[in-house]
């Protein structure tokens, strides 16, 4: 477990170091630039994250066993699938996407997924007239429940501020034109509300399962940077 933990406060710190010299969209996710040379050293944000997490364990402020527990949960047990499985059943059941929109926390339980923590979550639609796209302008606050850890580029400063002052050059800097007749809303997620956007479902899925909707759905387009769309390539899936 304490290789699991160092291996996070070090994903942690790289991602941290990358989102101070953040390109914004260029930004890598935590863990995927593990093979620089330079990371073999660990930064001083690094010795900084690990004394902190010393001087906590050594005041009894933190339990090792239950920050190790608590970073196990959100590296394999919870992730945009989870969000993506709430997404599909909302594209499929209108019953479930009233609830959902009206009381999100509860329709997230309904399929398993609560967070313990208290915070509310609030879905919103986006549609062919609407688009929502989430930041945190203060820090990185995330539905953790249902998209597990933020991205780099979610928690970079040039996205939290561009996605206030210039939301249509963000989302073209991630591929994303959005017609100018299109309304474009940006929510401000905090540590009581985080946000959740339910895309719209792609025309010429009629057909597919849940399941094959659910694999459709991505992280990107639960945050509003991205659409949900069908593979170019491969059929259907
Ligand atoms: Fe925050």
């Amino acid at each position: 477990m304490e290789g699991t933990r160092r291996s996070f406060l070090k994903a942690a710190a790289t991602a941290a170091g990358a989102a101070a010299n953040a390109d914004l969209v260029g930004a890598q996710d935590p863990g995927e630039d593990q093979t620089r040379g330079h990371q073999a050293v660990p930064s001083d944000l690094a010795l900084r994250v690990k004394s902190l997490e010393s001087l906590l364990v050594e005041k009894g402020l933190v339990d090792s066993a239950a920050l190790d527990a608590l970073i196990d949960t959100m590296e394999h047990k919870v992730g945009p699938r989870n969000g993506a499985r709430v997404v599909a059943r909302a594209w499929v059941d209108p019953a479930y996407k009233k609830r959902l929109l009206e009381n999100a926390p509860a329709a997230i339980a309904e399929l398993g997924y609560t967070s313990g923590q208290g915070e509310h979550t609030l879905v919103v639609e986006n549609s062919h007239t609407v688009h929502n796209l989430v930041v945190c302008t203060l820090c990185s606050c995330y539905p953790w429940t249902v998209l597990g850890l933020p991205p780099v580029w979610y928690k970079s400063a040039p996205y939290r501020s561009r996605a206030v002052i210039d939301p249509r050059g963000i989302l073209r800097e991630f591929g994303l034109q959005l017609p100018a007749d299109v309304e474009l809303r940006v929510w401000d997620s905090t540590a009581e509300l985080r946000c959740l956007v339910l895309p719209e479902r792609p025309v010429g899925t009629e057909t597919m399962t849940e399941e094959q909707l659910a694999a459709l759905v991505t992280r990107d387009a639960m945050v509003g940077v991205a659409k949900v769309t069908l593979p170019t390539s491969g059929g259907t899936p």
